[in-house]
């Protein structure tokens, strides 16, 4: 049975599969731009896309799928971080690459099949930008820069209906553009930016003097090399999807003449305590400060994958906590399995739903199903097959448990006490000195637990 897939243009699921003759699935998910650590959120998206191609190796073979996710290491961002920590762009953007890798690894995410970079991956940038120029659809500013011309290529907006926007919102759009001194139109956007005093020594040679690409021609130079010029499926964070892929369609399309990918797909934000993640707000977390919180990394990957990827999900460190125990369930229950001898279909429903456009919260609800039912005829084999799909690594260490010193235990004891006795005016005041001394109390029916305070 073939998986189906919410795709953003059709607006509904379609199957996916190859749409080339030698059977390979073709695969581009836009990666991270490496200037910081990847937040939470930006590890829902990969953790999905994951699934993803995880899901695609059982139905297709693990040799008939080639996934190629991008790192943008030059861009606006990129260029700012480099020039305030007084390092080059190469030493700050390999930083953080190096970060990310590791984050994916104890994320249990399979490395893509090919990992290119932006920087590396200038000439073909520049090729795509002039054939686009010679057939009319980009042209050169006075200042050296270069616009792709929107008006060009009628079918702009496909993905994202942004004409029918346009429409509502009237010039709203054009009126928002930045730097649109230099366009012929303001929905035009830029193919290579010329160099500027803040871009400092971040400059390549190109055909209209030095500068450096615009971000969004990256994805289309580089899923041309790494898969050619039709794609099987291009996917990212809903924030992607305009104007950054609506941008890449136009590209790709304009330069080859076909269509780029024959399916796409966005998957939701992840929300923190109902908001959305920011510094402002302190509720921006990475993989560091849950695991700084005594968590380990696969109970974050369990509680990224609770939620329909395409709706938000609204993280708790409750969420990350409850995930915890149910990875214990998990190992538990997997101890109690025979090695064999099992029905290797008895966990069918799970994978039809994860078939049908990742439907987890179905597939974890049809696991804990099968598992409390108590199924006879499960085996280790069996099961494993299912964690494998989900990519939760049981034996991954569990997170050491920060321990809270014995006063803030005390506290928290005494707390505990006066809520139970409904006397909130202590219970306040304690959890006052339970937060002086660094900690918090995480409040739950049946208990409690301290946790380190974010700082
Ligand atoms: P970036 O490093 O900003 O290019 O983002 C990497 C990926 O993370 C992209 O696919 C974004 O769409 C995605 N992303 C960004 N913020 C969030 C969020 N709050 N929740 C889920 N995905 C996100
Ligand atoms: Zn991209």
């Amino acid at each position: 049975m073939p998986i189906r897939l919410h795709d953003s243009i059709a607006r509904e699921a379609r199957e996916l599969k190859p749409s080339q003759p030698d059977g390979v699935f073709r695969f581009y998910n836009c990666g991270p731009t490496v200037y910081a650590a990847a937040h939470i959120g930006n590890f829902r998206t990969f953790v999905v896309n994951d699934l993803l191609r995880r899901l695609l190796e059982i139905d297709l073979g693990a040799d008939k799928v080639k996934h190629v996710r991008n790192i943008t290491d030059v861009d606006d961002k990129t260029i700012r971080r480099s020039r305030e920590e007084k390092r080059p762009l190469a030493d700050v953007t390999k930083e953080w690459t190096d970060k990310f890798h590791a984050d994916c690894d104890a994320l249990n995410c399979l490395r893509p099949h090919v990992e290119p970079t932006a920087t590396g991956h200038i000439p073909e940038q520049i090729d795509i930008i002039s054939i686009l120029e010679q057939k009319g659809h980009a042209y050169r500013a006075a200042d050296g820069s270069v616009y792709f011309k929107v008006s060009s290529f009628d079918n702009y907006g496909r993905l994202s209906r942004v004409k029918e926007r346009e429409l509502q919102v009237g010039a709203a759009l054009k009126a928002a553009a930045a730097d649109a001194d230099e366009k012929e139109d303001g929905s035009d956007f830029a193919l290579w930016k010329a160099h500027k005093d803040d871009d400092g020594d971040v400059a390549w040679e190109s055909p209209w003097g030095r500068g450096r690409p615009g971000w969004h021609i990256e994805c289309s130079a580089m899923s041309r090399k790494h898969l050619g010029e039709t794609i099987d499926l291009h996917t990212g964070g809903v924030d992607l999807l305009f104007p950054h892929h609506e941008n890449e369609i136009a590209q790709s399309e304009c330069c080859t003449g076909k269509l780029f990918a024959h399916h796409w797909y966005h998957s939701e934000h992840l929300l923190v305590d109902g908001k959305k993640m920011s510094k402002s707000l302190g509720n921006l977390y990475t993989l560091a400060d849950i695991q700084k919180m005594g968590h380990s990394p696969m109970a974050l990957r369990y509680a990224l994958l609770a939620g329909h990827p395409r709706k938000q999900l609204n993280f708790t460190l409750e969420s990350v906590h409850g995930a915890e125990k149910v990875l214990g369930t998990l190992r538990h229950y997997r101890a109690s399995l025979p090695a064999g001898g099992g029905d290797a279909q008895v966990f069918k429903p799970v994978f039809d739903a994860l078939f049908d456009d990742l439907n987890t919260p179905a597939a974890l609800g049809a696991l804990f199903g099968i598992i409390n039912k108590g199924s006879a005829s499960v085996d280790t084999a069996a099961f494993d097959r299912v964690m494998n799909a989900l990519g939760l690594k049981l034996d991954a260490p569990a997170a050491p448990k920060a321990e809270a010193p014995a006063e803030v235990a005390a506290l928290a004891e005494q707390r505990w006490a006066a809520k139970k006795n409904k006397d909130f005016a202590a219970a306040d005041r304690l959890r006052g000195e339970i937060a002086a001394a660094g900690w918090t109390m995480l409040d739950r029916k049946d208990g409690y637990s301290l946790e380190p305070a974010k700082k």
